[in-house]
């Protein structure tokens, strides 16, 4: 069955769901966007989503043309349309069709995408066996250029990172900051273990506030462990008991090896494993899963 997409308030057989080439987002990379997934019909942390995306959007001066209540909705109906279970949602609202030249004044009616897709999930021994990262000289966008806050359509600096680790036969690429602080990976933020307290970068070091990011750091703070918010350079990744990366469609992924230097053990650390397990089941379980959905699902 062709999945239907959601383009300002139609739905459109995924084939027949095209924007205009003078669409702002495809001309100047001009929008924001949020990537959400849905476990078994509940969409997990909806409202932190929509926040997110409305301050984005806010950040940019782009006023998006329905209200967030309109917003979860024309999401549910999509969902309900396609009849998704556990998918992979991408709203996304681009400045609009306009004259050609940056003035953002150029486009009158920003557009709103819907895609809810299959979720493709990554094979399950990466969880067991986890990855191999570099850090990378591309460094993260300042925040004074493009505060990495701003979930923006323009990934080119996440994109220049990716090419440097996989030139590099590495599958993540780790970014600095501007200072040389640690700051984040290309579409999901970091984590280390030492002497079992867990550390991540600030938000103010440049980062995207990730949602699975406070959703692991009140998971662990819940269960006594120790997370301190601070920076840190190479040298801690380097000397780290465990790391790990986290991201909606990722969820918690090992990293073992960071330039060449064998993190912990080499294998998903103890603490990665139990975080990962916590949040698998609060994803999971209808209670905590967030909002259900109204959608009828096949069996
Ligand atoms: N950092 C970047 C640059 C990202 O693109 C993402 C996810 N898209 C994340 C971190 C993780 O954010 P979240 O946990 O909200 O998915």
């Amino acid at each position: 069955m062709a999945l239907k997409v959601y383009i300002d308030g139609k739905l459109f057989p995924q084939d027949e769901a095209k924007v205009s080439v003078f669409d702002h987002g495809l001309l100047y990379g001009d929008g924001v966007f949020e990537g959400i997934r849905s476990y078994n019909g509940n969409v997990f942390k909806l409202q932190e989503h929509i926040d997110r995306l409305y301050e984005s959007a806010k950040a940019i001066a782009l006023q998006i043309p329905i209200n967030k209540e309109e917003m979860q909705e024309a999401l549910y109906n999509t969902l309900k349309a396609n009849n998704l279970k556990d998918s992979y949602i991408r709203l996304v609202v681009t400045r609009g069709v306009g004259k050609l030249g940056l003035e953002h004044t150029k486009c009158k009616i920003p557009s709103i995408i819907i895609i809810t897709d299959f979720i493709e999930l990554y094979p399950s021994r990466l969880y067991e066996v986890g990855i191999d990262a570099v850090t990378v000289r591309t460094i993260r966008n300042h925040f004074e250029a493009l505060n990495p806050r701003i979930k923006c359509l323009n990934y080119m600096n996440n994109i220049l990172a990716k090419i440097e680790s996989l030139n590099a036969g590495a599958s993540e690429a780790i970014m600095l900051n501007a200072e040389g602080y640690v700051a984040e990976c290309t579409g999901e933020n970091i984590f280390i273990v030492k002497h079992g307290e867990l550390l991540t970068p600030p938000v103010n070091a440049g980062i995207l506030k990730g949602i699975t990011r406070d959703t692991v750091i009140e998971l662990a703070r819940k269960g006594g462990i120790n997370v301190m918010e601070e920076l840190f350079t190479r040298y801690e990744l380097y000397t780290a008991d465990e790391c790990f990366l986290t991201g909606t469609a990722a969820e918690i992924v090992p990293v073992v090896k960071i330039d060449g230097r064998v993190v912990g053990n080499g294998k998903c650390g103890r603490m990665t494993q139990s975080l990962l397990a916590k949040y698998r089941e609060l994803t999971r379980s209808p209670e905590t899963a967030g909002v259900a959905t109204p959608v009828t699902v096949k069996t």
